[in-house]
């Protein structure tokens, strides 16, 4: 069953310059693990603050979560606020939406003061219900965005080419090319003293003081450190047990002339689609969003289907140029973890759970993360505090999802038996089965040739299933990703996935 598109994500099509790996070692003021947005822009707010940084990134910088993104800039995160309200309080709700009012101002400002054309433009967001049957929610939020002093107003018909019940409105929001963006960012940061290294993997942190960050090209000594890896890779602070990894399918198609819609659009029924055109001197692009789904459980090829079917059902599309896939961890009270790591770490800290909102959010966080380091007050600081836990509002939540990875993990471990004996694969697919008797996850390449690896991840155990759509092996316990052969591609794991003997 052929996809339409090329795998790979529309953003990162673009030439980007490449930094050397560490190679030794170094001494910086503050180390920073992952070089994605939020790692990038705390990097150069610290380097602007007269502090001395190394940015330690495993693969190419802006390419993982951040490279395969929708862009949007809003405090519009489809229906959040009413919510906030109830569970958090209307102090907290109120913080929210001004950081992430305050996010977008900072990406447009930072664009302006350093010339970089990064396809800024500002636009209207909308949260919109085909079917109608959200439309008291919707009003209900408008009411509550309102409530918190943000630019909500109701609009029976917003602009797209199908009918549509009503829709939440944020003026004023803003869509960027985020890659665009963030080369030059990172094209600034090295000299001085400061670094961006490039195919550095971090495995471990030792506190102390100075801490000791060990790496694949040596170690580097920081009096701070900012974990920054979308999820972290430390089992301080338990955050693996505290936000999850929901996956989604994307695909970027060049419409029919003149037929691209102005705004940003997510539905709020269910399943949920994200709409969201960029208009491209090549053809105007429109990238659609599918339904989120657990990493490493659900049907990769239903989704990417489902979404294609969903934008030529809708949009007058005359090819789908790019198909890929992203993740992002959920937070259960829908706030992002930003400040210190644990209660019990000093001068440590992260960045998580940004529940596929963390660019205005990853905005704010850089500012709150690098107010830490300089020891200045924030305004947002206590509200995305990541050491809290508000049990009242989490608990049910965190309960049932580490009930279910619990449970994944035992059945997975007291169940090899029912693995299948023969390994029967295709070309190009990968399984796991039994191979003498062993559990292994086997891939059979184009050539015929097969890849025997260890079917557990190498974070905390699991046992990874294959993702047909993307040619991946995915964990679904903690969201780590491996390609077809083994290699680490993203989320908590430091390590590949161990290779088994082919006799
Ligand atoms: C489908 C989808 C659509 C989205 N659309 C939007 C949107 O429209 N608007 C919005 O605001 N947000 C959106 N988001 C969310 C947003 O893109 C992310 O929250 C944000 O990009 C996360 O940035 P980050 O820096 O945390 O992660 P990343 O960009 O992934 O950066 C982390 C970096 O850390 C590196 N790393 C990991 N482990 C290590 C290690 N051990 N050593 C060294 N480096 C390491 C990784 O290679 C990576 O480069 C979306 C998310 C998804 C999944």
């Amino acid at each position: 069953m052929e996809l339409p598109g090329q795998a790979a994500s529309y953003w990162t099509e673009i030439s980007r310059p490449e930094f050397a790996p560490l190679a030794g070692g170094a001494k910086v003021d503050v180390a920073i693990i992952g070089g994605g947005w939020v790692g990038l822009l705390t990097a150069d707010l610290l380097k602007r603050a007269g502090r001395t940084v190394a940015v330690l990134e495993a693969r190419r910088v802006a390419a993982q979560v951040t490279g395969h993104t929708t862009a949007k800039l809003t405090s519009l995160h489809s229906l959040i606020y009413a919510e906030l309200i109830r569970t958090v309080g209307e102090t907290t709700a109120r913080l929210y939406g001004e950081a992430n009012e305050a996010g977008i101002r900072y990406v447009e400002q930072l664009a302006g003061e350093r010339g970089i054309d990064c396809d800024f433009a500002r636009v209207s967001a909308y949260s919109y219900s085909e079917d109608g049957q959200k439309l008291a929610a919707i009003h209900e939020e408008v009411e509550a965005a309102l409530r918190l002093g943000l630019p909500a107003s109701f609009v029976a018909g917003p602009p797209l080419p199908f009918a549509v019940a009503g829709a939440v409105c944020f003026e004023n929001q803003a869509r960027f090319h985020p890659l665009k963006f963030l080369m030059p960012i990172a094209a600034g940061i090295p000299g001085d003293g400061s670094h961006v290294f490039e195919q550095t993997r971090v495995f471990d942190v030792e506190p102390g003081n100075p801490h000791r960050v060990l790496t694949d090209g040596g170690t580097v000594w920081a009096r701070d450190v900012v974990i920054a890896t979308n999820l972290p890779f430390t089992l301080l602070g338990l955050h693996f047990a505290r936000v999850f990894p929901k996956r989604h399918a994307l695909l970027a198609s060049r419409l029919a002339a003149g037929t691209l819609p102005e705004g940003m659009f997510i539905s709020v029924d269910e399943p949920t689609f994200s709409i969201r055109p960029h208009p491209d001197p090549r053809g105007d692009v429109l990238i659609t969003v599918g339904p989120a789904f657990k990493t490493g459980q659900g049907d990769t090829y239903a989704a990417f289907r489902a979404l294609e079917r969903f934008t030529r059902e809708r949009f007058q599309v005359e090819e789908v140029l790019w198909r890929w896939g992203n993740q992002d961890y959920y937070s259960p009270d829908r706030i992002p973890l930003i400040g210190k790591l644990s209660v019990t770490t000093r001068r440590m800290y992260v960045a998580t759970g940004f529940s596929a909102w963390g660019l205005a959010n990853g905005a704010a966080a850089a500012q709150v993360l690098s107010d830490h380091i300089l020891e200045r007050p924030n305004p947002w600081a206590e509200m995305y505090d990541a050491t809290r836990y508000r049990l009242r509002v989490t608990g049910k939540a965190l309960l049932s999802e580490n009930f279910e990875v619990g449970k994944g993990w035992l059945r997975d471990h007291v169940n090899t038996w029912r693995l299948k004996d023969v390994c029967d694969v295709s070309r190009g697919e990968g399984a796991v089965c039994r191979h003498h008797g062993v559990p292994v996850a086997v891939y059979k390449a184009e050539d015929g040739s097969n890849h025997y690896l260890s079917p557990f991840c190498p974070h905390l155990g699991c046992m990874v299933s294959w993702n047909s759509a993307e040619k991946s092996w995915d964990c679904p316990c903690h969201g780590s990703r491996f390609s077809a052969q083994g290699e680490l591609l993203e989320g908590p794991s430091v390590r590949d996935l161990e290779r088994r003997s082919e006799e």
